[in-house]
């Protein structure tokens, strides 16, 4: 935790990003001083269309994560936000199909500390026939 607090400038200089930087910032110029993409910025792969087989992962520490797809090739399609959970993981591209999933990759849940009651908001899935769910 100390190192994600930073010494701070000297009296009567500006303080660069490391000197000032706190938290998951001065986390992401740590990580890239040592050459750790610590967001993993890397775009996903579009190579590609994911399918329930074989569905672009994508990584997560948090509960939910927004990707982009812009459909295979790259560019194929205007920026479609994709929603995926712990919850949820598989989610389809409503434009070009294309299948996502997350992956956990968080801490593991703190049984003294549980979710305060959060619950996904529905989506029209949650009113398809159980027999047409994939999860
Ligand atoms: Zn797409």
């Amino acid at each position: 935790m100390e190192d994600l607090l930073p010494p701070g400038a000297e009296p009567g200089t500006v303080p660069t990003d490391l000197e000032q930087a706190t938290g998951l910032e001065r986390l992401e110029i740590l990580g890239k001083m040592q050459g750790i993409d610590i967001f993993d910025m890397k775009p996903l792969p579009s190579d590609r269309v994911g399918t329930m087989q074989d569905p672009i992962m994508v990584k997560s520490a948090g509960d939910e994560l927004q990707c982009g797809c812009t459909g295979c090739p790259a560019d194929s399609h205007a920026v479609r936000w994709v929603v995926v959970s712990r919850a949820r993981p598989f989610e389809r591209c409503d434009e070009c199909g294309s299948v996502y999933k997350m992956e956990y990759i968080g801490p593991p849940d703190d049984p003294d500390h549980p979710h305060h009651g959060y619950e996904d908001p529905k989506t029209m899935a949650d009113y398809v026939k159980p027999e047409y769910w994939y999860r």
